[in-house]
C-alpha cells in the first residue's frame, strides 16, 4: 500500500526525521491561508497523488507571493497529472502540499528497501539525488552506493558513517544524517516497510539534512499488522478500482493494459498464460490468481470483475484442476455469467479433476465458449478473436 507524501511526512515528524513546515489543503483558499501560516515566501505548492515525477510534470512550484500560490493551486488542483509513473492517462490531483521554500545547498537520494537476494534490509544513497536519479542510475551507476543491514543485528553507527561517507557529507552534517538514519530505519520495521524513499534529501547550506520528498510503500503482507494505518491514511481513489473490488475477495488480481481477460489458478500457471497470449500476439487484460483453494464464489468475483473492465474483448479461463476442482469452477463462472451479461467470448481450457463434470456443467449452462484442446490453443483462438 502505497500513502501519499503529506502523510508520509507526517510519520516522519512522529519518528523525528526532519522535514519541511507545511499541511495538506484541498482548495484554493486553504492554500492561501497555510502559507500564510508559514509567515515567508517562497512557499511550495505540491500536487498530491501516488505517483513520482511531479516536478517534471508540472505537479511541483514554487509562489514567491500569497497570489502565485493562488495561482499555482488553481492550476494544480483537479489537472490531470502525467508523470513517468502515472502512464499515460495521468491521476487527477485531488490534495495539495503546502510548504515552506528550502534553501538547497544539494540534493542528495536515499531510500530503504527489502533487498529480497540477500534478506536484508538495504539503504540505497547517491549524492547525485533530484529528479534525474533514474538517468543517473543507468548512466553512472558508480553514484549510487549501497549499505546492507542485517535485520537481526539492525542499524549501527558503522552503517550510518559508511552511507555518509558516501554521500561526501560534510562533516557537520554527518551526526544529523546518522540520526535521520537510524531514526528512518526504526520507521521501517516498525510500519513493515517495503520502501522508504527521499528523493531529493537536502542538504541545507548550515549543513542539515532535510527529507524534501517522501515516499512510503509498505508490505500488504502485513497489513493486518497495521489497520491503523490502513484506516488513517489508504486513499482508495487513488487505487485501481477493479483491483480494490479484487482485494475485497482476497483475489490476487492486477489490472493490465490489454484486452485479453484471462483466469487462472496459481501464481505461476497465470504468468505462463500471459505469456501464452503474448506469444498469440495479444495482450493481457490483467493477472488473476483465484487461488488453489478457491470457492466457487471467490471464482464467481474474479469473472465478474474481469467481465466488468471495459478493455476486455475476449476471456481466457485456463484451470488445472487440482485443489480447486474443474466443476467448482465451472459453477462459479457459471453464476456469475447468470448475473451478467456475458458479451465477449470465452475460450476455455480445462484439465485435472472432475473435468468431465466441468464441461458438462459449462455446456449446460447455455453460455457461448470455445474449447481449446491445450494452452497454446487456447492463447492462438483468444487472440484471433480478439483480432
Ligand atoms: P517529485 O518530482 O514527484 O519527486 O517531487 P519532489 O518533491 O521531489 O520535487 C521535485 C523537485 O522540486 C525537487 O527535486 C526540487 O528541485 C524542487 N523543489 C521541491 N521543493 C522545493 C523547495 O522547497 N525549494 C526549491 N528551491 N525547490 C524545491
Ligand atoms: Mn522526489
Amino acid at each position: 500500500m502505497k500513502i501519499h507524501e503529506f502523510q508520509a511526512k507526517e510519520v516522519f515528524r512522529e519518528y523525528k526525521v526532519p522535514v519541511p513546515r507545511g499541511g495538506a489543503v484541498a482548495d484554493v483558499d486553504a492554500a492561501a491561508r497555510t502559507a500564510a501560516s508559514l509567515g515567508k515566501y517562497p512557499v511550495v505548492v505540491k500536487a498530491q497523488i501516488h505517483a513520482g515525477g511531479r516536478g517534471k510534470g508540472g505537479g511541483v512550484k514554487l509562489a514567491q507571493s500569497s497570489e502565485e500560490v493562488k495561482e499555482h493551486a488553481g492550476a494544480i488542483l483537479g489537472m490531470n497529472l502525467v508523470t513517468h509513473q502515472t502512464g499515460p492517462e495521468g491521476k487527477t490531483v485531488k490534495k495539495l502540499l503546502i510548504e515552506e521554500g528550502l534553501d538547497i545547498a544539494k540534493e542528495l537520494y536515499l531510500s530503504l528497501i527489502v533487498d529480497r537476494e540477500t534478506a536484508n534490509i538495504m539503504v540505497i544513497a547517491s549524492e547525485a539525488g533530484g529528479v534525474e536519479i533514474e538517468e543517473v542510475a543507468a548512466s553512472t551507476p558508480e553514484k549510487i552506493i549501497k549499505v546492507q543491514i542485517n535485520p537481526l543485528l539492525g542499524i549501527q553507527p558503522y552503517h550510518c558513517r559508511q552511507a555518509a561517507f558516501g554521500l561526501n557529507l560534510p562533516k557537520a552534517a554527518i551526526k544529523p544524517f546518522s540520526s535521520m538514519l537510524t531514526q528512518l530505519y526504526k520507521l521501517f520495521v516498525a510500519y513493515d516497510c517495503s520502501l522508504v524513499e527521499i528523493n531529493p534529501l537536502v542538504l541545507t547550506s548550515d549543513d542539515n539534512v532535510i527529507a524534501l520528498d517522501a515516499k512510503m510503500d509498505f508490505d500488504d503482507n502485513a497489513r493486518f499488522r497495521h489497520q491503523d494505518v490502513v484506516e488513517k491514511y489508504r486513499d482508495l481513489d487513488e487505487e485501481d478500482p477493479l483491483e480494490v473490488e479484487a482485494s475485497k475477495y482476497n483475489l490476487n488480481y492486477i489490472n493490465m493494459d490489454g484486452n485479453v481477460g484471462n483466469m487462472v489458478n496459481g501464481a505461476g500457471l497465470a504468468m505462463a498464460v500471459m505469456d501464452t497470449i503474448k506469444l498469440a500476439g495479444a495482450e493481457p487484460a490483467n493477472f488473476l490468481d483465484v487461488g488453489g483453494g478457491a470457492t466457487a464464489e471467490m471464482v464467481e468475483n474474479g469473472f465478474r470483475i474481469i467481465l466488468s473492465d471495459e478493455k476486455v474483448k475476449g476471456i481466457l479461463i485456463n484451470i488445472f484442476g487440482g485443489i480447486l476442482r474443474c466443476d467448482v469452477l465451472a459453477e462459479g463462472v457459471v453464476a456469475a455469467a447468470r448475473n451478467m451479461d456475458v458479451k465477449v467470448p470465452v475460450v476455455v481450457r480445462m484439465e485435472g479433476t472432475n473435468v468431465e463434470e466441468g464441461r458438462r456443467i459449462l455446456k449446460e449452462s447455455g453460455m457461448k465458449l470455445f474449447t481449446a484442446f491445450d494452452m497454446k490453443d487456447a492463447g492462438e483462438q483468444v487472440a484471433r478473436i480478439v483480432g
